[in-house]
């Protein structure tokens, strides 16, 4: 039994499990949320590798880079490339919006209204403060990502700069490295289980009704998310990082549907790495660099959805929009899906920033609360695919790429 279990490649049985879930939870209702616990369990086992999993696998991935250049070279790359596609995602969601008018003629009364969270009064000056790790221990206690990000970077920087003296650091890290990547080896035989559990909740929960009122909004999400990944991410990889497109997604199909179910970019973080390096083949200094910045800066998912979510409120509320609010839009909703944490329903908070900018009231938070779950694990898949998407690419460009991993992706 155990044998025929492990015989089946995990993405199979990720998906399997995901497609039974979804199935348990319509047949079930809101009765299958007895088994979310099971999923909470799932996320709580991934959420303890990520501190620890950064902060050593960042550090040997700086040590292994080698030098300052270098690493400068794949930080300027991997920042570039999280720029040029999240202007492309605002501006298609915004595109979306306005062309498919998903707020007009919105039949309100059948929405059922959520609630709406505190505004965000965080200005850019105490983004930029936040970054600092004030106090690392409390930084890794918060998991508090990105200053941690911060300081894994100085420390393997540091070790950089002390050169022989800064050896026995470096086996030290590396061998934690490669210790945190065997416990996630371990960690990652739950997912069937927790994707399974987590897809029966969401589906039995999230009836049919609330989804039809706001149809339009949720087609449009996915579309949008469609078009960044089909398109953007497809292009990217095909004609700048030259891989094989159908290995390369095979390979991060464990990542996705984790994304999918967890609805976490930060929760997922653990398996996209381990997708990069196993079956993709980026080094591990590339990958553990870029994906760790990108799940927490790079939000390309949400970054679309908050651009069609302010035409979608302005339609709603009447309110004009003309070209200085759109960019007025397209530069908040990139700080927002900047400083959005990789934690569920996040978009849903920078809603705040962006609405508040250009006047959109936000009661339109309310109405899209009740399925903003459902578009959430869009999202964040979209997340997760774009920093894959980066660190394949980098790595293409600084050749830290095994393209050999590619090729026998079907084995995974
Ligand atoms: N949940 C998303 C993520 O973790 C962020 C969002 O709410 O859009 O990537």
């Amino acid at each position: 039994m155990l044998r025929f279990w492990f015989a089946i490649p995990l993405w199979q049985r990720v998906v399997g499990a995901l497609l039974l879930g979804v199935a348990l939870g319509l047949f079930w209702g809101p009765k299958a949320e007895s088994i979310k616990w099971i999923g909470d369990f799932f996320i709580a086992s991934i959420k303890m590798l990520v501190v620890p999993l950064i902060f050593f696998s960042l550090v040997s991935g700086v040590t292994a880079i080698g030098d300052l250049r270098k690493l400068g070279a794949v930080g300027g790359r991997a920042l570039l490339i999280f720029l040029v596609t999240s202007q492309f995602a605002v501006w298609l969601g915004l595109g979306l919006g306005t062309i498919f008018a998903p707020g007009v003629g919105l039949d309100q009364s059948r929405i059922e209204m959520g609630a709406v969270p505190e505004p965000k009064t965080e200005g850019w000056r105490e983004m930029i403060l936040s970054i600092v790790p004030t106090s690392p221990v409390q930084v890794m206690a918060d998991a508090n990502v990105l200053p941690l990000i911060v300081f894994a970077l100085l420390i393997g920087i540091g070790i950089l700069m002390a050169k022989e003296e800064g050896t026995p650091l470096v086996r030290v890290f590396d061998a934690g490295s490669v210790v945190m990547q065997k416990v996630t080896i371990l960690v990652m035989e739950l997912t069937p289980f927790g994707v399974f559990a987590l897809m029966a909740w969401v589906a039995g929960t999230f009836g049919v009704d609330a989804l039809v009122s706001l149809a339009k909004l949720v087609a449009l999400n996915y579309g949008g998310c469609f078009i960044l990944i089909g398109v953007v991410y497809v292009g990217i990889l095909k004609f700048v990082a030259k891989v094989p497109v159908g290995a390369f997604f095979r390979g991060m199909i464990d990542a996705q549907a984790v994304a999918y179910s967890t609805a976490s970019s930060s929760a997922t973080l653990p398996v996209t790495l381990r997708c990069l390096e196993r079956n993709v083949g980026v080094s591990p200094s590339v990958a553990s660099f870029t994906a760790s910045l990108g799940a927490t800066i790079n939000m390309d998912g949400t970054a679309m959805y908050l651009g069609l979510a302010t035409v979608f409120g302005a339609q709603i509320f009447g309110v004009p929009l003309d070209m200085t609010d759109y960019l007025l839009v397209a530069v908040t909703a990139t700080l927002g899906s900047v400083g959005a944490a990789g934690i569920p329903g996040t978009g849903l908070i920078m809603m705040t920033l962006v609405f508040t900018g250009v006047g959109v009231p936000l009661e339109t938070i309310a109405f899209v609360a009740g399925v903003d779950r459902i578009m959430d694990m869009m999202r964040t898949v979209t997340n997760v695919t774009s920093d894959a998407t980066t660190a394949t690419t980098v790595a293409a460009l600084t050749g830290e790429l095994d393209r050999g991993e590619l090729v026998s992706a079907d084995d995974v």
